[in-house]
């Protein structure tokens, strides 16, 4: 055993881990890849992420942060091993202030957790990316995540209001603050927020809460053609009211939701959930409105839902999405690109046309009222022929939606999986400028190396 092992041990009784089995259930995340790290840090508090840090960062080891390990492109993966500090122990919710409207969390608070707690004193906490039970608040501020409900109300950045964040050399900060507005020097905290785990470790979040909506309704509708579906979330976007959630998905998604839930889910080309919420008077018109703007597209069924349990019945057959389509039996490569609206139905086309060209299921669901359809290709994991094509489709895939000035990657960031296409979606100026602030803020490059900069 390496002696650095060995001093970490002695140095963190009972918080560093090599046992085997450990090693094996950190090496990776929601994604294909896996590397078994040297040991596994579980820090109780700031102080302890300090010393981890001071040492590291005296002997030049890798340190590769993780949150709930439910990240898709092996973000929290150690690509060059060292140690995995995992966040999981450090899940208090420190404060939830009514008057401010914040809530002050350590970053292993599972989000789904926060946003229950938040409910109950009549406050809310927006961002709901579908894996909400099982991700934690510090794997979302470093990935940004996204959700559906961020049509209406932001991405995990738009609440973020401070952090206390843990630099590579063992120093402490502290960024931004505990109100809305504030302007005082660099976005240091909106520099931290997406940054993957490259430029420090976040140790707490002073979280912006809103007011709960009292009411929400729902409409979910089927159409026999994605193309009818795409025109009707056009016209619903630009009909003057904003719904919380447009959501779409497509034949194969619904068959594998139907074949996985045993739900009676009707297979059509297309399905679109949407979701409004407010006063329930205006909830109520609103609803009206869009139920009558989605008939004259000629649904095969439409049905509505009204209150938090109806809603919430919905939503958990969608949030059921990824994993029913993993238990195809299928690696399902789930790339979750995003376009301008416009592009939206080029997007699906292209899915097809992948879909016929490399003789592979494309399924496509997702965000579409922000242009982020999460591209799944279904691929043999098993044939090498296959991957081949897989590959070869994703570089198309790719190219077409970076030529449509869209993004590689809307909600789920880099990683290695979209690491071979890093190069290609950001220019070089926009690179060597990430590369002087990764050097500025971790000069000996150990915070998850390996990784995009
Ligand atoms: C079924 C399913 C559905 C999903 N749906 C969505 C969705 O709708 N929207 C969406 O955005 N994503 C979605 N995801 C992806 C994933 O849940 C998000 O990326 C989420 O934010 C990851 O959080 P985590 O706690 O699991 O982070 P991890 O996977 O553990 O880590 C993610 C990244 O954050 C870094 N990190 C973690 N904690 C810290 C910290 N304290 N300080 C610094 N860096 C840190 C890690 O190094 C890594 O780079 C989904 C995933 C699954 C499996």
């Amino acid at each position: 055993m390496e002696l650095w092992l060995e001093q970490l041990h002695n140095l963190f009784a009972g918080k560093f881990s090599f046992q085997k089995e450990i090693l094996e259930k950190y090496a990776k995340d929601a994604w294909l890849y896996a590397r078994i790290p040297d040991g596994v840090f579980f820090p109780e508090s700031k102080e302890d992420v300090i010393a981890l840090m001071q040492f590291a960062h005296s002997k030049g080891i890798y340190v590769t942060a993780r949150g709930g390990g439910r990240g898709y492109v092996g973000g929290a993966v150690p690509a060059k091993g060292g140690v995995v500090i995992s966040f999981e122990k450090m899940n208090r919710i420190k404060e939830i202030h009514l008057e401010d409207a914040v809530a002050v969390v350590e970053p292993g608070v599972i989000t789904g957790i926060l946003q229950e707690k938040v409910k109950e004193r009549g406050l809310f906490y927006p961002p709901d990316p579908a894996s909400v039970m099982e991700c934690t608040i510090g794997g979302n501020v470093a990935t940004n995540a996204g959700g559906p409900r961020c049509l209406k109300y932001g991405v995990t950045r738009n609440y973020v209001l401070g952090l206390e964040v843990v630099l590579a050399d063992g120093s402490i900060t502290k960024v931004g603050g505990r109100t809305i507005k504030n302007k005082t020097g660099f976005d240091l905290t909106g520099l931290f927020v997406g940054s993957e785990g490259l430029l420090g470790l976040v140790t707490e979040i002073t979280l912006r809460l809103i007011a709960k909506p009292p009411f929400r309704a729902g409409l979910s509708a089927y159409f026999e053609q994605m193309e009818e579906a795409i025109s009707c979330i056009n016209h619903v976007l630009s009909s003057g009211i904003m719904p919380s959630a447009l959501e779409i998905a497509d034949r194969f998604t619904l068959k594998c939701a139907r074949e996985f839930t045993k739900e009676q889910i009707p297979l059509y080309d297309a399905h679109i959930l949407l979701e409004v919420d407010g006063s329930e008077a205006a909830v109520n018109a609103d609803i009206g409105f869009f139920e009558n703007l989605l008939k004259t597209f000629s649904p095969k069924r439409l049905s509505k839902a009204f209150g938090e349990e109806e809603c919430e019945k919905l939503w958990q057959t969608r949030r059921l999405f990824s994993m029913s389509l993993k238990a195809s039996g299928l690696t399902k490569l789930n790339e979750d690109v995003t376009v301008p609206r416009s592009r939206l139905i080029d997007l699906i086309n292209l899915g097809k046309d992948l879909q016929k060209e490399f003789n592979l299921t494309v399924a496509c669901f997702g965000h579409a009222g922000d242009g982020n359809i999460h591209v799944n290709l279904m691929v043999d994991w098993l044939q090498e022929e296959k991957r081949k094509q897989a590959e070869e489709a994703l570089n198309i895939l790719f190219d077409s939606v970076l030529s449509w000035n869209g993004a590689i990657t809307g909600e789920h960031g880099i990683g290695i999986a979209k690491l071979p296409w890093w190069q290609k979606a950001v220019s070089q100026q926009s690179r060597l400028l990430h590369e002087k602030i990764k050097r500025s803020l971790d000069p000996k490059g150990i915070l998850n190396p390996g990784k995009f900069v």
